[in-house]
């Protein structure tokens, strides 16, 4: 029998980008609005009175009046095994991995541990209202299997793939070409189109990886239509030129990627920070996808990322928290740092815009917004629920301000858990 239930309250989704203009076409708003949801995904949505209107008597109804529902946040870029690692001290990017993050990494060799910090990652995104990420492990099988099993029973929709990484790097997280192919051949047939979950062939990023393990990865990802390719790319100046170093017959950083054939629409590459315009026309010709990651990128002192320069060649960007290097899970607190990166660029980020990055433009840097990232009919109801009036100081600034706008650029700038009042998963209250 299907199971029918009802949320009501202020919501809104998006469409489309509405750009830096902000273009009123391109969002649906209702003040007092309901959304019908049969099963899981989204059966109607509109103006309370009319969608409340076909309730039976036995359908739920949860009754959000006075708050905002939006489509549950998207994180196009973060690590699990780094939940441990946020907020460590004075490093730049590669004494950063050698400092704190390849120590804490070993620790997954152990499945108990993996299992239990997989558990604790996804109930602190379901808490800042993320629903979906892209997620990057350790080297080892068990960190993705630990992280698959968790993400299975809470039903969250998930990217993830083992790190791979077979030079520059400790022996205890180094792999090799033949062994990491057999771990991502089991793992893709274990994993890959599992209920809500997904694969995504994952070097942790150039240097870390032989040209022969490159070429591997490049191999499988054209023998596995459907699955991800997610690595980072162009963070760090030092990074750089030691890419430069390592690969000397490479154009650029992105060019490494792509002589192994790395780069296409399921591919997601983060940071995106020193690019230059053949690097950009690359990413349009391609369909490569950029995750902006402006925390980390502050954090850890490696740049600006240029979303105009992006965006207005149709590039596709999404939003992430990047944690550990970035040092929040909250997609409003990415936003309100988004904001301020791109202030000091001359660039601004209005809050449609940036509400629009943190759910729909996710989705569609993931490819996959014919599944989640608005409320579009027959789209997969996963939502949260944000409270205007989570603390004094936003309580007071949202009742003064004059318009809606207003308001949403008051949530992005002051808001974090604390705003999220519920998080729903498929319709299930998860939160
Ligand atoms: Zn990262």
């Amino acid at each position: 029998m299907s199971k029918t239930i009802y949320l009501r309250g202020s919501i809104l989704h998006f469409l489309r980008d509405p750009g830096a203009e902000a273009d009123p076409a391109a969002w649906e708003h209702w003040d007092d609005g309901a959304l019908k949801i049969v099963d899981g995904h989204v059966a109607a949505m509109g103006p309370a009175a009319q969608v409340l209107s076909s309730r039976a008597a036995a359908d739920v109804v949860h009754d959000h009046s006075g708050k905002l529902i939006v489509p549950g946040f998207v994180d196009t870029h973060v690590h699990y095994a780094q939940v441990d690692v946020i907020a460590s001290y004075g490093r730049q990017l590669l004494d950063w991995l050698n400092d704190y993050t390849f120590p804490a990494e070993r620790a997954f060799a152990d499945p108990e541990h993996a299992q239990q910090i997989a558990g604790l990652f996804l109930e602190t995104l379901l808490r800042h209202g993320t629903t979906t990420a892209a997620v990057y492990p350790t080297v080892h099988k068990q960190s993705v299997n630990a992280f698959f099993e968790q993400a299975q029973q809470c039903n969250m929709r998930m990217v993830c793939g083992k790190i791979l990484m077979d030079r520059n790097c400790p022996d205890y997280l180094r792999d090799d070409v033949a062994g990491a192919e057999q771990d991502c051949r089991e793992l893709i047939q274990r994993w890959h189109g599992k209920g809500r979950l997904g694969y995504a062939l994952t070097p942790r990023f150039a240097p870390t990886s032989t040209p022969q393990q490159l070429a591997m990865i490049g191999r499988l990802y054209v023998e596995n239509p459907g699955v991800w390719m997610q690595t980072h790319l162009a963070e760090n100046v030092d990074e750089i030129k030691w890419v430069k170093a390592l690969f000397p017959e490479a154009r650029s950083y992105l060019d490494v990627y792509d002589r192994f054939g790395l780069l296409g629409p399921r591919s997601v590459f983060a940071h995106c920070i020193h690019l230059d315009e053949i690097d950009r026309a690359r990413f349009v010709a391609s369909e490569s996808a950029m995750s902006f990651c402006p925390t980390s990128n502050l954090f850890i002192g490696s740049g600006f990322f240029d979303l105009d320069a992006a965006r207005t060649l149709g590039v596709r960007v999404g939003l992430a928290t990047d944690v550990g290097g970035g040092t929040s899970y909250s997609m409003l607190q990415t936003l309100a740092e988004a904001y301020k990166v791109l202030m000091t660029h001359g660039q601004r980020l209005n809050a449609w815009r940036g509400f629009w990055l943190a759910t729909l433009g996710g989705a569609e840097c993931l490819s996959l917004d014919d599944k989640i990232g608005s409320f579009q009919v027959g789209k997969e109801a996963d939502c949260v629920v944000l409270d205007w009036a989570a603390t004094p100081v936003l309580a007071r600034r949202t009742e003064v301000a004059r318009t809606l706008e207003e308001r949403l650029f008051a949530l992005m700038m002051l808001g974090d858990d604390r705003a999220v009042a519920a998080t729903y998963i498929e319709g299930q209250r998860a939160l």
